[in-house]
């Protein structure tokens, strides 16, 4: 859709939520009023500044190689079309890594120009064009919950490594180096859960539910082989099953556990059982393919799961005519659709955007580069950069 299409989207959700519900559930799609309604509400175009494309492109030509801006697939195609490298986060960890750029440019989330930080040297500079982009998930692992569980875990037996998706704090990075673990993407996970195994021990994996448990799945791990770690119970989360302990598990569900699960999710994969029937009915023979994030009663219900990379190549695998739905970020979708039009038809399996990653565009980009402000630096603190980048490093040569 076009900015203005979302102007008049925006107008419409503000101003008529009840009939934009009603035609929504008319039209048949029962919920995904919602997902639009918030998309009125946070995918606003932003600021528009005239000549923007051209202003950043002369400094990218006068900064030449001291440059380097790196664009995640989620983002806008207005910021994509100025990116050194467009990737997921596994591909522009490694960019970063070998880049000797002095300032990078991360067009992202934070936690992504975190490990950028991490991942160079201190005479490089590592940036964003809105530092508010966190991650919600990222959120959900604070450190002091991540120490209590694993003082916790050791106190019932041990035997565990952490495992910690990229998608997380510099701090719980950090607290995963050293204590020997790795982190991880959705595009490696199985390969790290397997490294540890290898070592004899145990996952502990951090924050992402369902990435973690559709991973210990796929490598034919039993259903009571993996189990949650509720960090609130006992305490705010209830009821447990009797005889449980910290963590809402029994020493026998401890006892039995390979892959131990954090309860942190990402909103924007929280597909349903519904979204999968309602498009298995709307586009009969379509293929359906979603994201590891996605819970695994859904994913299993799909043809097929991948990080952002494997679904990229899985579309482009599929047969000319062909229509493949997509249970991924809106933007990468819509991209999709438009690269593929006239050979493939893609569909989002239900509209859903990631804000954050909405926050950043052409002009923010733009007055970055032109002002370079200290506000838009990301800096990890010293004494986390060296475990941290050890979690880092440990996934890299994975
Ligand atoms: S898509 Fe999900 S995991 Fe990725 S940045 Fe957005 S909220 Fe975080």
């Amino acid at each position: 859709m076009s900015n203005a299409d979302y102007s008049i989207l925006n107008f419409v959700c503000l101003v008529t939520p009840a009939p934009w519900f009603l035609a929504c559930l008319w039209s048949g799609q029962r919920v995904s009023w919602i997902p639009y309604f918030m998309k009125g509400c946070y995918m606003n175009p932003g600021e528009q500044i005239d000549g923007a494309a051209s202003a950043i492109e002369a400094i990218r030509k006068e900064l030449g190689k001291q440059l380097l801006i790196l664009g995640h697939y989620y983002q806008r195609d207005e910021v994509l079309r100025h990116a050194d490298v467009v990737g997921d986060s596994l591909e522009l960890s490694r960019r970063a890594a070998e880049s000797s750029a002095e300032r990078i440019v991360f067009c992202g989330v934070h936690f992504m120009a975190e490990s950028a930080d991490i991942l160079t040297g201190d005479n490089q500079t590592v940036y964003m064009p809105d530092v508010n982009a966190g991650c919600p998930m990222a959120d959900m692992a604070p450190l002091r919950q991540v120490e209590k569980a694993w003082a916790d875990l050791q106190a019932r037996g041990g035997g565990w490594l952490p495992v910690v998706y990229v998608n997380s704090r510099a701090s719980v990075k950090a607290f995963c180096g050293m204590h020997g673990g790795s982190t991880c993407t959705s595009s490696n996970a199985a390969k790290v859960f397997q490294w540890v195994f290898a070592q004899d021990k145990r996952v502990l994996f951090i924050p992402d539910e369902h990435l973690g448990t559709n991973t210990a799945h796929d490598l034919g791990l039993p259903d009571d082989a993996v189990a949650v770690y509720d960090p609130d119970s006992p305490g705010r989360s209830a009821p447990t099953e009797p005889g449980s302990e910290q963590g809402g598990l029994t020493a026998d569900a401890i006892a039995r556990t390979r892959v131990l699960v954090w309860p942190g999710y990402c909103h924007v994969h929280m597909f349903r059982i519904v979204d999968i029937e309602a498009a298995r009915n709307q586009y009969p023979g379509a293929k359906v393919i979603v994201h590891p994030e996605t819970p695994k009663a859904v994913t299993r219900l799909a043809d097929a799961h991948g990080s952002t990379s494997q679904i990229i190549r899985y579309v482009d695998s599929q047969p000319e005519g062909s229509t493949i739905v997509v249970g991924t970020e809106l933007h990468l979708v819509e991209r999709m659709a438009r690269q593929h039009q006239g050979r493939r038809v893609i569909v989002p399996l239900r509209p859903s955007v990631c804000r954050n990653m909405a926050l950043t565009n052409e002009a923010k980009l733009l007055l970055l580069l032109e002002g370079w402000l200290a506000e838009n630096e990301v800096r990890v603190a010293p004494e986390l950069k060296h475990p941290a980048r050890q979690a880092l490093e440990r996934m890299l040569a994975v």
